[in-house]
């Protein structure tokens, strides 16, 4: 089996080239050339023709514009990335009879109420990045090819900038934070998410029926707020020397940024761990190891 991985040191990226190793022959690209091959998903001519000098049997699309107030103002590259390079690789996929593995967000939903997402519920982004995103996954369902579209939330890993390593920074520098407590969802390891895809590709491989959408979040919910608590407790108790002696719940009114928040990114997995088999461990564990391998306890 041979994949195309795009998007390789994201987060996630980084993750799968650990997870799809084992699996095939694995060419992983960022936006840079490397051999005539080309993995920036602005540049949409590139992008079809590496895709078939590679004809892979599998391509996986961990890249994206995933600055959530800055696609506010950049509009057109947030949807060429998201939207329009999507549409090119499914359509490749589908003339190559190709598998389609992508990743979305529950910012493709409205944010109200308090109930989990399901997959079939009606999609109302909150903003750019999400309509955006939204437009990638309608592209890919339309084309027909086989795909799996993972819609996940809150993503964290050891590397790469997010928010846990931004708690233990300001914890470090500042005694009181004001931290969002009204937003909730389930912290999500990129670790998590690139074991998930490998086993779920196996699966799909043998089971074309498979193809659709799946949330895939870790069990449990918590806040903003909660999670900084949680980091910060931790990582006080391996020792750390925290400046920070309060941590204050604020709204979401009380920090306006350009792009709108959803307050409800609760996402339901059942559909994933039924057809898949497969036990969503809740998110405390994969934030521990997280934070002990960053803390390096
Ligand atoms: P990251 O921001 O960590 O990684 C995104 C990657 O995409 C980066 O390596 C980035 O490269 C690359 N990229 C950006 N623009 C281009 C481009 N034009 N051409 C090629 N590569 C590009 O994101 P995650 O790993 O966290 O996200 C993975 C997926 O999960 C995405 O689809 C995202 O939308 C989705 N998701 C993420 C969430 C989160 O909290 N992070 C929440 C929900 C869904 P560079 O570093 O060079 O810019």
């Amino acid at each position: 089996m041979k994949i195309l991985l795009l998007g390789k040191n994201g987060q996630v990226g980084w993750e799968l080239q650990r997870s799809l190793a084992p699996l095939g022959e694995l060419i992983a690209l960022d936006r840079q050339t490397v051999d005539g091959l080309c993995g920036d998903l602005s540049d949409i001519d590139a992008l079809r023709s590496t895709i078939r000098k590679v004809k892979p049997d599998v391509i996986v699309n961990a890249a994206a514009y995933t600055a959530v107030d800055k696609a506010e103002a950049e509009i057109d590259l947030a949807d060429l990335v998201n939207g329009q390079a999507s549409r090119v690789m499914a359509e490749e996929a589908a003339s190559l009879d190709a598998w389609l593995i992508h990743y979305s967000t529950d910012y493709v939903f409205s944010g109200r109420g308090a109930t989990p997402w399901r997959e079939a519920d009606l999609v109302a982004p909150v903003n750019r990045y999400g309509a955006s995103k939204l437009a990638g996954e309608q592209a890919i369902i339309a084309s027909g090819c086989k795909h799996l579209i993972f819609r996940t939330s809150w993503v964290y890993a050891a590397r790469g900038n997010n928010f846990a390593k931004t708690m233990l920074r300001l914890a470090r520098e500042h005694e009181a934070l004001n931290v969002i407590a009204d937003q909730i969802g389930a912290p999500t390891g990129a670790e998590l998410i690139a074991d998930v895809t490998a086993l779920a590709l196996q699966k799909v491989r043998l089971n074309s029926e498979l193809t659709g959408i799946y949330h895939l979040a870790a069990s449990g919910e918590v806040s903003w707020h909660g999670y900084a608590d949680y980091v910060i407790n931790f990582a006080r108790s391996q020792g750390e020397l925290l400046a920070v002696k309060v941590v204050n719940p604020i709204d979401t009114t009380d920090y306006p940024t350009p792009a709108r928040r959803p307050l409800n990114s609760r996402l339901n997995t059942q559909k994933l761990r039924d057809n898949f088999s497969l036990y969503l461990p809740d998110w405390q564990s994969g934030i521990t190891r997280m934070l002990r391998e960053v803390l390096n306890k």
